[in-house]
């Protein structure tokens, strides 16, 4: 169950922005591939939140965020360009480095470079205060996203913005004891102040976008 649920987030991580496909062209880092497995691991309830039933040291983050448990070998397989694998995810949105080549992401006193998608439903000064899960770019490979899939320009923008830490996306349980159960309405993106956080199980980690400046779609 655990497991299924695990797997099913993972289809659905990528939302699409990482534009450089093809055989030919550079796989994105936070990108899994096919030989990276998500693997089975017994959640257990206890009067905080969830566990692992067998959890270890590296199961959770300075956070304290629990954290799906994914194989690392990264050019295994097959890229699937439209997911992200937790940990590479993870490592790039904390230490802002690029998603496509690892490198340190563009920034300067107007903030770091994003890519984020377009809202359908903005709220009255969006994207300020925005939650992404896609970490930033450095200036060559976001010039090199957005020529690369022209037809997703109107469907995203490009800004800069001072960012901090803010939560976790990723498969939320309640109480159901001894065995927690699964919501089943998709995957939730929590705060870090959010009591339910400790009952979640992180697949991604969100940075809140603050002093926005929109570049345009261009970069
Ligand atoms: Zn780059």
């Amino acid at each position: 169950m655990h497991l299924i649920s695990s797997e099913a987030r993972a289809q659905h991580t990528n939302g699409g922005e990482h534009l450089v496909r093809g055989p030919l062209g550079p796989v994105p880092y936070v990108a899994r591939w096919s030989g990276e497995n998500v693997l089975e691991a017994p959640l257990v309830e206890t009067r905080q939140g969830i566990a692992y039933r067998d959890e270890s040291s590296v199961d959770r983050d300075g956070h304290g965020l629990l954290w799906s448990r994914v194989t690392s070998r990264p050019g295994a397989g097959e890229p699937l360009y439209r997911q992200m694998h937790p940990l590479r995810q993870r490592r790039a949105m904390r230490r802002l480095l690029c998603q496509v080549c690892a490198g340190p992401a563009d920034h300067n006193q107007h903030g770091t470079l994003w890519l984020i998608h377009e809202q359908p439903h903005p709220w009255p000064g969006w994207p300020e205060r925005a939650q992404t899960t896609h970490p930033p770019l450095c200036l060559r490979c976001a010039r090199i996203s957005v020529k690369a899939c022209p037809s997703l320009r109107p469907a995203h923008v490009v800004l800069r913005a001072h960012s901090f830490v803010s939560g976790a996306w990723g498969g939320l349980y309640r109480t159901g004891w001894p065995n927690p159960h699964p919501f089943l309405t998709g995957a939730h993106t929590l705060q870090f102040g959010d009591p339910r956080i400790r009952w979640l199980q992180a697949d991604q980690l969100t940075r809140e976008l603050v002093g926005c400046t929109i570049i345009g779609p261009e970069g």
